[in-house]
């Protein structure tokens, strides 16, 4: 089967963000990737069944859990998204993935606390870690360089 990239769907302009826009990424090297058909775009959150727009999401560090700005627990949805991701990745035979950084589904590494005051924490966002936990290599879009010399291995 031939490799491919799992890559959060906003980084390639598809309009998924929870205020109904996009973190559209125009680099080279995601451009090549497109074309070569190698990239797999998909949004955890709107796997999960939530809605675009929605009310913005942080995780509650140290509870494992998701909330909303209205205080709505959406871990449920979270929950679903990463396994919904999981699924696809194993489908695409995906060993690679590109995630938005600090994203509450993608984020690697540093995430916000929960609290929506631009707290940051080092912790990963749930689809990250689950992708993590089952062997995929995943790379923010602030770690191209990295992702580029892993993929090129
Ligand atoms: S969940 Fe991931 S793909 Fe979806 S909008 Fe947030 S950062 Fe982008």
């Amino acid at each position: 089967m031939k490799r491919k990239i799992l890559i959060s769907a906003c980084l390639i302009g598809e309009n998924v963000k929870y205020d109904g826009g996009n973190n559209a990424l125009h680099v080279t090297i995601l451009e090549q990737w497109k074309q070569e058909g190698l990239l797999v775009p998909l949004c955890p959150e709107v796997l999960g069944g939530l809605s675009v727009p929605r009310f913005p999401c942080e995780v509650v560090v140290g509870e494992n859990r998701v909330v909303n700005t209205i205080g709505t627990d959406v871990t449920d949805a979270f929950v679903k998204g990463a396994k919904e991701s999981l699924r696809i990745a194993k489908e695409e035979g995906i060993c690679m993935a590109i995630l938005k950084a600090r994203s509450p589904s993608c984020g690697k590494d540093i995430i916000y606390d929960g609290t929506f005051t631009s707290t940051r924490v080092n912790d990963s966002g749930m689809t990250c870690k689950l992708l993590q936990r089952s062997g995929i290599a995943v790379f923010s879009e602030e770690e191209l360089e990295d992702a580029q010399h892993f993929w090129s291995k």
